[in-house]
């Protein structure tokens, strides 16, 4: 569904150049839970915001066989409205009122909805993030640690959302219950690439 063909990402910092990603090259063609991993700063949001349409590569392609409105994010600054309040950042995409309610009871939300998103603590950003991600029934889920900040129930309904899910999901994730329950296959970034980890997962957490 998204093949990246020699896809690098340089950002130009006053006379710096910064190299995010260098080349990489990936087929993700199957239906599974692809899990990205590495230390902080190796490229691991800008591959997924390629993948995702809003960043652009320097140079290679992105190939995507999905619509972008089957894509669902939950990314690490949650990608919500600020200015519009818990219940817009809902909304917008046409779900009914009944849809919207029992949604916010999912991720415990209920009595915020006509609070601004940029009110919201970073737990409930999350929240409310996750809660978008499930509601949009979508075919592609792209999430960018979206177990950092969470509440264990949240958790829990993420991991249950991700473990009856059918289509694609990409995430960058630490998480040790993705590594062990949900994960099909697993990309470590090295030098600005991933490559496919197919030892034990123990040796590499
Ligand atoms: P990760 O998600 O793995 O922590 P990022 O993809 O956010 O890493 O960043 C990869 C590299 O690119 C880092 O060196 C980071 O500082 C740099 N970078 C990311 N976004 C920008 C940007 N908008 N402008 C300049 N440098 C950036
Ligand atoms: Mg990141």
């Amino acid at each position: 569904m998204f093949i990246l063909k020699q896809v690098s990402k340089q950002y130009k910092v006053k006379k710096q150049t910064i190299k995010a990603l260098e080349e990489v090259s990936y087929s993700f063609s199957s239906t599974g839970f692809y899990l990205i991993t590495g230390k902080s700063g190796s490229g691991k949001s800008t591959l997924l915001n390629i993948i995702g349409g809003l960043e652009k590569p320097s140079s290679g392609q992105v190939e995507k066989k999905v619509d972008r409105k089957d894509i669902a994010y939950v990314f690490q600054d949650y990608n919500l409205i600020g200015d519009w309040t818990v219940k817009e950042n809902l909304s917008f995409m046409g779900f009914s009122n009944d849809q919207i309610i029992s949604t916010l009871q999912e991720v415990n939300l209920v009595g915020k909805e006509d609070t601004k998103a940029s009110m919201l603590s970073g737990g409930e950003a999350k929240r409310l993030a996750v809660g978008r991600a499930i509601l949009k029934g979508s075919v592609v889920l792209l999430l960018d640690e979206p177990t950092n900040d969470l509440d264990i129930t949240t958790l829990q309904i993420l991991e249950d959302y991700l473990d009856s899910f059918q289509g694609i999901i990409i995430t960058v994730s630490h998480d040790r219950y993705f590594l062990d329950r949900l994960c099909d296959t697993l990309f470590v970034f090295s030098h600005q690439q991933i490559q496919v980890h197919n030892g034990g997962y123990s040796d590499y957490i």
